[in-house]
Parts: C-alpha cells; sequence; structure tokens
C-alpha cells in the first residue's frame, strides 16, 4: 500500500520563518524551519481520517524532514503516537467539556483537540497554556478562525479540570470514602440502605479474595453429595451469585458434540443437574418484613451420578 502525504501548503505557510536559513544551507535542506504541531496535525488527519497507516506516515514524515532536530522528530513522534494510543480517553474527555461532540467536529478541529488534549494531559513539559496557544493559531493559520474560541474555550476548560484532579489528594479513611460515593451515587438511587454498602462489600470480596475459594467450595460440594442429594445455597451479592451459578454450570457439564448428529458421542462429564435456571428470590412481603433477604438468591443442584 502507498501512502501520500499532502503537505503542500506547509511550503507555502505565512508562518514559517526564514531566520534559519544561513544553519540550514547544507544537505539539500529547505530554508526554512516547520512547525511540529502543525506537521503531527497533518499526520493525525491523515491516519484517522483517511485511513493511513501511522508508522508509514510517521516514517514518510521523519525522512523527509530530516534536518529537524532530534528532539523535534522525538516530540512529533510521541504526540502522534500518545494520540492514537489515547484516542478513546481524548474523545471522552472532549466530549465531557464541549457541547458538540467529537464525531460531529471537523475533521480538522476534532483531531486539534485530541492532539492538545493530549499534551495537557499526558506531557506535563509542555505547559497548558502554551498548547492552548499553539492550538488557536493553528485553528486561525487554517481559517479556522471562527472556532479558534471554541478550541480555546474547551482547551482552557480541561486543563482547569485535569489540574484540579491533579491536586485531589488520595483517598486514606473510611469516611473521605463514603464522602466521595454518597456525592456519586444520586439522591434517587440512594433508596436501598447506605448508599455505600455495595461499595464495601465489593471491597471485602476482593480484598479477602473469597470469589474463587467460593467457585471451588460449590464444586467440591457437589461431589461430596449423594446420589439424588441437593446443594441449595443462599447468596447475598451480585458477585458471589455469579460464583455459585458457573460452578453449577461446570458441574452439570454439556454436551460438546456437533449438532448434526443424531445422538452424543462426547461423553461429557456431568455430577448433575441445575434445579432452577433463575434464582429463587424472597417474596416482597419477605422483603418488606426482613431488609436483608432483599438481595438473597437461592440455587439449587441435584446430584445425579451420569449413566
Ligand atoms: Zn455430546
Amino acid at each position: 500500500m502507498i501512502v501520500t502525504i499532502r503537505l503542500n501548503y506547509m511550503t507555502s505557510n505565512k508562518n514559517i520563518n526564514n531566520k534559519n536559513k544561513n544553519n540550514h544551507s547544507k544537505n539539500n535542506i529547505p530554508a526554512h524551519s516547520v512547525d511540529t504541531r502543525e506537521l503531527a496535525l497533518e499526520m493525525l488527519i491523515e491516519i484517522n481520517e483517511r485511513g493511513a497507516f501511522s508508522h508509514i506516515v510517521l516514517r514518510s514524515v521523519l525522512d523527509k524532514y530530516q534536518y529537524l532536530s532530534k528532539q523535534d522528530r522525538a516530540f512529533m513522534t510521541r504526540l502522534v503516537d500518545g494520540t492514537i494510543e489515547y484516542m478513546l480517553q481524548l474523545d471522552y474527555i472532549i466530549d465531557s467539556f464541549s457541547k458538540t461532540k467529537v464525531r460531529k467536529m471537523k475533521p480538522f478541529i476534532r483531531n486539534l483537540l485530541r492532539m492538545s488534549v493530549y499534551q495537557i494531559k499526558y506531557m506535563d513539559a509542555v505547559p497548558d497554556s502554551a498548547v492552548c496557544n499553539e492550538a488557536v493559531k493553528l485553528a486561525k493559520r487554517h481559517k479556522f478562525a471562527q472556532l479558534s474560541g471554541f478550541v480555546n474555550g474547551v482547551l482552557r476548560n480541561i486543563a482547569r479540570n485535569i489540574c484540579k484532579y491533579r491536586v485531589e489528594k488520595l483517598i486514606e479513611t473510611t469516611d473521605e470514602l463514603v464522602k466521595i460515593i454518597e456525592e456519586s451515587i444520586p439522591k434517587s438511587k440512594q433508596k436501598d440502605g447506605h448508599p455505600a454498602k455495595r461499595t464495601f462489600q465489593a471491597i471485602r470480596i476482593e480484598v479477602n479474595n473469597e470469589i474463587k475459594p467460593l467457585y471451588y467450595t460449590v464444586l467440591n460440594s457437589i461431589e461430596c453429595l449423594k446420589e439424588n442429594g441437593r446443594l441449595c445455597i443462599i447468596t447475598f451479592h451480585s458477585l458471589e451469585d455469579r460464583a455459585v451459578k458457573n460452578a453449577y454450570i461446570e458441574a452439570q457439564g454439556h454436551c460438546t458434540c456437533p449438532k448434526e448428529l443424531p445422538y452424543c458421542v462426547c461423553n461429557y462429564k456431568s455430577y448433575g443437574k441445575i434445579i432452577n435456571k433463575k434464582p429463587i428470590e424472597a417474596t416482597e412481603q419477605e422483603k418488606e418484613e426482613n431488609s436483608r433477604s432483599k438481595s438473597a438468591k437461592l440455587r439449587i443442584f441435584e446430584r445425579h451420578e451420569k449413566k
């Protein structure tokens, strides 16, 4: 596949300065310096909007602009690679701060914002104000002067909020965590007991590594059953319920024969059958009388030696 890159506008650019003419007079070097951000942006448009391969685009640009300093080349490479790598996150951030969604923006503006937010978020050495100023300049230079205010507004807003996020401290006490959870869950969803209840339950399950052992305990318990014996397990958390359900499915086993076969030949291992596909829950009346039964789920497995 051949990729051509349209960089012709670069040479007619008014902002290109000619001061470095003397330094670059050797080795067929063009008599002007280029804006590395502009080059990076052009590459991003080529890759994101026209489907070019990033490594091919990068290599051909680096080949063409061999006279660029090592730092400039590294900056451009990181900017292009990083923006592509983190594009989903960058788009999410932009969408949170812009009324116009990323996919509805003009390709130039969309990629300009992505590239700029990448610098704000991931390149600490570049001051945020420089990122905003350069982005505005680029927009104006490319006849998007009417959108330069929009670009500036979105970027400054993102820069401010990312700074705020950076200075926020680590969560050190359970009280701090409770406060954050209370603020994060809408009041309308806080009816079901304390809002932090589920979060703490989830943390406990994770810290104690409760799920994997539960899964194997269920499998071992089934093996211990007598013929026609039943194992009935009540869980109080969806993660526990899922572990029990998966263990039951594993114990029941399933046929792996092709559908065309008239009968089973795979001889799969089965320890019995699942009695209720859907878990049994408490009745409305019981939930009313006993709030702890609200999250209870009962699953039953019956032991059968496979014939
Ligand atoms: Zn089979």
